[in-house]
């Protein structure tokens, strides 16, 4: 097997067995980056003198007999992430001069267990998109076809992890930025109940609704990360205080006796008939492992998109205030007085997505609109977060489609906001309840990957994982590489 086909959990037994070293295996990741990112767009940043100086404390730690959990893993972090003394600009030209001054608590605890930081991820500006088409850096290219989609916000990351340019790397997800594009590319990927790990250095979009999470080629591995990243974060006023639990050890949970509910909403109008038949034929698969499944419906899934652009776009236009050109971020040039200062600043460092969820934002919220859209907003989303409290009273995981469709053509659907925002239908509803939800490859159609998501109650990390580790031990499509990068 080849180095970049290895999942981490291999790796971590190669290095462990000294049959590589971690800076060869870095070197290995930073070659293929430099040959491959040219078409894919996949970094925006490459720190390779910083991924050879991990690696090689990695190998002194190693040969001392102090290998952290994540000894030499190499990884690449959305750039979303503060990175202390590397650019993190978030796919935005605001942010395209700014140099973090400190890491964020998940590049903290990932590099504190000993992996190696090969670069920054591509991402939808702000994290504001589905298909990596708002970043100021370009499109990312689905390495499956290259006219296609990575899928968004975290397309970078979903991109480098399907090309292996990276056996692992970081995502966030508000609305299904994880879910999503890990469904385009076909790679796992897992955004943890809300609050589960640290937002702390996680640059803001919708503050109630992001969650830090990973994408990987495996369940296990998605587990392996997550047991490092999750935990309590006095730095951030949202993190819970709860203890992690071993989710690689809890990984072999059986899928006898599970009940598994099939959501009707997630089967109606919009979804492509052979994804759909696809999703189906991984759900009777969980069956057949055991699993009991069971009809469900929740009949409010269907307004979470109209909830989720009136509280998402509230929450960025507050959020993204702090980019006014005097603190930190892009400035205008020779500003007459404060006021043009401002509105040159934001003008000219916002593209046109962002511009339209601030303003959308600012709209919802002001005084005569709060009651009617942001209030009622609200309200919905407790009636979904209800539904879905109530919907576990009876089942374990919820299972649907991740995306109605396979990856799309570059440049289909970035002049239709409202066409781009249905991307996210099946998996925004488990953003607006906090709860976990995971996507796993499940097939292809016409030549394109296709997602199965699980959706778990609040904590319920371990059983989705289990879930769709047993799934994987039966299929082999998350092992499958585009050709080209084989
Ligand atoms: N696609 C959704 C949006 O554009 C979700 C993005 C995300 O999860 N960050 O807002």
């Amino acid at each position: 097997m080849s180095l970049h086909s290895a999942s981490v959990t291999e790796l971590l037994a190669g290095l462990g067995a000294k049959q590589f070293s971690a800076v060869e295996l870095a070197e290995h990741f930073l070659k293929r980056i430099e040959a491959a990112n040219p078409a894919l767009n996949a970094f925006v940043t490459v720190t390779a003198e910083r991924a050879l100086a991990d690696a090689r404390r990695a190998d002194d730690a190693r040969a001392a007999g102090q290998a952290g959990p994540l000894n030499g893993i190499p990884l690449a972090h959305k750039d979303i992430f503060c990175t202390d003394g590397i650019r993190t600009a978030c796919g935005s030209r605001m942010l395209d001069n700014f140099i973090a001054p400190y890491d964020a608590t998940v590049v903290e605890r990932l590099a504190a267990a000993g992996s190696v930081m090969l670069g920054k991820t591509n991402m939808d500006e702000f994290a504001m998109g589905s298909s990596n088409e708002t970043s100021h850096y370009g499109p990312v290219r689905n390495p499956w076809d290259l006219r296609k989609v990575p899928g968004g916000s975290s397309g970078g990351s979903a991109a480098t992890v399907a090309a292996r340019l990276a056996p692992v790397a970081t995502g966030t997800d508000t609305g299904g930025s994880i879910r999503q594009p890990a469904a385009l590319v076909g790679v796992s990927g897992i955004k943890p109940t809300y609050g589960r790990v640290s937002r702390h250095g996680l640059i803001a979009f919708a503050s109630s609704l992001d969650q830090a999470g990973v994408l990987a080629t495996t369940a296990e591995d998605c587990a392996l990360l997550l047991r490092t990243m999750a935990g309590f974060d006095p730095r951030d006023s949202t993190s819970i205080d709860a203890a992690v639990p071993d989710y690689l050890a809890e990984l072999g949970a059986p899928l006898k006796g599970v009940r598994i509910g099939i959501v009707s909403e997630f089967f109606g109008q919009g979804l492509d008939s052979e994804n759909g038949a696809l999703v189906r034929a991984a759900i009777d698969q969980l069956g057949k492992l055991g699993a009991t499944l069971v009809d469900v419906s929740c009949p409010n899934l269907p307004l979470s998109v109209p909830t989720y652009y009136v509280v998402a776009p509230a929450e960025c236009s507050s959020n993204l205030s702090r980019f006014d050109g005097v603190r930190f971020g892009h400035r205008c040039k020779d500003p007459r007085d404060l006021l043009d200062l401002y509105q040159r600043s934001r003008g000219e460092g916002f593209g046109a997505e962002v511009k339209r969820r601030i303003m959308t934002g600012t709209y919802v919220l002001s005084a005569g609109y709060y009651d009617a859209y942001y209030l009622k907003a609200q309200k919905v989303r407790s009636l979904i977060a209800a539904e879905f409290r109530s919907a576990f009273g009876t089942v374990d995981i919820l299972v649907g489609p991740t995306s109605p469709t396979t990856a799309f053509d570059i440049g289909a659907k970035i002049d239709d906001p409202i066409t781009m925002y249905l991307n996210d239908i099946y998996t925004i509803g488990a953003n607006l309840a906090g709860v976990p939800a995971m996507s796993v490859p499940c097939g292809f159609a016409g030549g394109l990957p296709v997602g199965l998501q699980l959706i778990g109650p609040h904590f319920g990390e371990s059983r989705l994982l289990a879930a769709a580790h047993a799934y994987q031990r039966e299929t082999d499509f998350h092992r499958r590489v585009p050709a080209s990068y084989a």
